[in-house]
């Protein structure tokens, strides 16, 4: 038996005439740029977060970017995000000329430990980029209550979590701007590159669209300089129907983690993800803490089972990060965690036949 990572054959199989019948439309209008599917897409999109606005771009890097800009964020800026994410949380910080300052995660959910932020705010401190990494939210209300108090704004890198929910409310929803991103192995993924901002605000709307085109309004009139980072019509055409699907396979997500919770429960070596109380996560990955992970990680390849590191190096000691001058005892969770974690197979078309055998194939590594 093979159980990849990720089976995007299996996801596409039943809905791929229907994507190209979306896609067919776009052919023969030649509306390559915003054409009527971005505008549709974005639409569905606020209906399934439940949010006013809803601005399609390029990429999920793309859309963190554009949402510092928007929020005035640069030059000297100081921005709180967590150490232990994909890169583009910290590289968009980086890239806007603001600085990345971390603050440790939590042992449990992987989360952005909202007791060590306020230690870490300065004068120079603008903003807060919590990641609801592997799906499941960071603590919003406690981030909320801190950006408040200090008068920052907050940016929700949710990237990996479109639908997530945090005490009845939508991830990407509740702080000033929430991203997403259509990597094509996110819940809901493009065939290619494409991203989006959320907000509730109309002005923060407004200067998204204008600078996701070069800050333009009208045509050729800069008043910012922004990016040429538009949502492709042929993608948002793609995303309209596969956004269709993405409550079934939200669910399926769900079930497959908890036969992952059931069957896994009993392995000491194992410590099984932690999903806070007011959290509902939509799996992005099942992401375990294990016992010799490298060794783990090598038995279950030989079998043919997909398994991967997010993340290998924690960020604050990335080469290009150096001129921050951390040492590995800064952020010692992130660290631990680098060393320690496996993701394993979560994918909606997951079969019961392929999830015994990452079980058993985990069980026997150990015994
Ligand atoms: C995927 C991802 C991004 C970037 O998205 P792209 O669409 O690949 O640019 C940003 N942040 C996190 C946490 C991600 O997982």
């Amino acid at each position: 038996m093979r159980v990849p990572l990720l089976d995007l054959h299996a996801q596409y199989a039943p809905i791929m005439d229907d994507i190209k019948a979306e896609m067919d439309k776009v052919f023969v209008t030649h509306a390559y740029k915003l054409g009527p599917q971005v505008k549709e897409f974005e639409t569905a999109i606020q209906d399934y977060c439940n949010v006013q606005h809803a601005v399609g771009c390029a990429s999920g890097t793309d859309a963190l970017v554009l949402a510092l800009l928007a929020l005035g964020i640069g030059e000297g800026d100081e921005v709180i995000t967590t150490p232990f994410t994909f890169f583009a949380t910290a590289g968009t910080i980086h890239r806007v000329g603001a600085i990345p300052v971390f603050v440790d995660v939590k042992p449990d959910t992987y989360n952005l430990d909202p007791t060590k932020i306020e230690e870490k705010i300065t004068p120079k401190t603008k903003g807060i980029m919590p990641v609801h990494l592997f799906g499941q939210p960071a603590e919003m209300d406690a981030i909320m209550a801190i950006a408040r108090k200090h008068n920052l704004s907050v940016i929700e890198d949710n990237a990996q979590g479109i639908g997530a929910k945090y005490d009845g409310q939508t991830a990407g929803t509740i702080g000033d701007i929430g991203t997403l991103s259509f990597f094509p192995s996110k819940n809901l993924g493009a065939m290619g590159d494409a991203g989006m901002c959320l907000t509730n605000s109309a002005e923060l709307a407004a200067k998204l669209v204008q600078l996701r085109q070069h800050g333009e309004n009208p045509q050729y009139y800069h008043r910012w300089v922004g990016l040429n980072s538009r949502l492709d019509t042929l993608q948002a055409a793609a995303l309209l129907i596969k956004l269709r699907s993405l409550p079934r396979w939200t669910e399926q997500r769900r079930e497959n983690a908890n036969y992952y919770f059931q069957h896994l429960a009993d392995v000491p070596q194992i410590t099984l993800p932690y999903i806070h109380p007011k959290a509902q996560s939509i799996f992005n990955q099942f992401t375990l803490r294990v016992e010799n992970r490298d060794g783990l990680m090598a038995h279950l390849r030989a079998l043919d089972i997909g398994c991967a590191v997010y993340y290998p190096l924690s960020l604050h000691l990335q080469e290009c990060f150096q001129y921050l001058n951390h040492s590995p005892e800064d952020f010692p969770i992130s660290v631990a965690l680098s060393q320690d974690v496996l993701s394993i197979p979560i994918y909606s078309e997951l079969s019961r036949e392929q999830q015994d055998f990452v079980i058993e194939g985990i069980k026997k590594f150990y015994n």
